[in-house]
């Protein structure tokens, strides 16, 4: 047996890594480099994809930087994206601070490969994050009407098991994706026990799911650590945070994915190609 044979017979999982490019709270004022402008966020998408990312989380903004939920917005960055970034996951954002109620699943019809869905409501740093269950069926249906896998963010343990549910129940497009984000104010902070519990929790009741996990803010690159060395994978980006450290901004989404590309090489995990990052999430590859 060559080497080359048998290092392939131990090569640990491909981590996937998601950028989340935008989302809808930081600004030009918190760090330049966020991407507001579509033109802005092809690039800052593109070098992230160049870097090792291969799923974009994709929020849009109007001039103002307000988020908005507008789908014209999202169907030129859609179509940008897919030229410019060929073979990425393009993953829009449903949640809940760029519109209200239905407004927020008004993206679906363009069916990109993925949409988050978050699953049951929560506290955030000043307001409740309101997903009554009426809703969540509601985009879960329309993600399957629209064939959209979604992602399903689970702010707490609870979010967890209702994914889980309606998984089984046939309610939830696709494989499973379940993401741990730890460290939002207010709701489930990045604490290791938890987070090794909703390990347990996925591997012993959802074997064949696929689970990432995010941390906020100065969390961000603890949680990368964690997840990468559990085996699962991890998001990473500037709508998650905006700094390198305490006194470094960083210069850009590319940067913070390079981060997090460097600990999979100290845990020997692959960063997950564009491919392999469809086939564990039963995407489709003919793009
Ligand atoms: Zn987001």
């Amino acid at each position: 047996m060559t080497l080359d044979v048998e290092s392939k017979i131990f090569m640990k999982k491909p981590c996937i890594l998601c950028v989340a490019i935008t989302g809808s709270l930081p600004t030009k004022a918190d760090n330049p480099a966020v991407p507001i402008s579509l033109q802005e966020q092809i690039e800052s998408t593109q070098s992230a994809f160049e870097a090792g990312a291969t799923i974009a989380h994709c929020h849009v903004r109007n001039q103002d930087q307000t988020p908005s939920s507008d789908p014209e917005k999202f169907s030129a960055l859609l179509e940008g994206l897919k030229e410019h970034c060929p073979g990425m996951v393009i993953q829009f954002s449903t949640g809940g601070r760029s519109g209200a109620g239905t407004e927020r699943g008004r993206m679906l019809p363009l069916a990109p490969d993925m949409a988050s869905l978050s699953v049951g409501s929560n506290n955030f740093p000043t307001r409740v994050y309101e997903n009554p269950p009426d809703l969540v069926k509601w985009l879960a249906s329309e993600m399957k009407r629209y064939r959209v896998t979604p992602e399903v963010e689970a702010f707490d343990l609870s979010h967890i098991l209702t994914a889980i549910r309606m998984h089984g129940r046939n309610e939830l497009y696709g494989k499973l994706y379940v993401q741990f984000v730890m460290g939002v104010k207010n709701a489930m902070p990045a604490d290791k026990e938890v987070f090794d519990l909703y390990v347990k929790i996925m591997n012993e009741r959802a074997p064949k799911a696929e689970w990432c996990a995010a941390g906020i803010g100065a969390n961000q690159i603890i949680v990368n650590e964690w997840a990468i060395a559990a085996g699962g994978h991890t998001r990473s980006g500037l709508e998650d945070n905006v700094r390198l450290d305490k006194n470094t901004l960083a210069p850009s989404n590319a940067a913070l994915i390079q981060r997090a590309s460097e600990i999979c090489e100290k845990y020997e995990r692959p960063v997950a190609t564009w491919r392999q990052t469809r086939e564990m999430l039963n995407l489709q590859i003919e793009i």
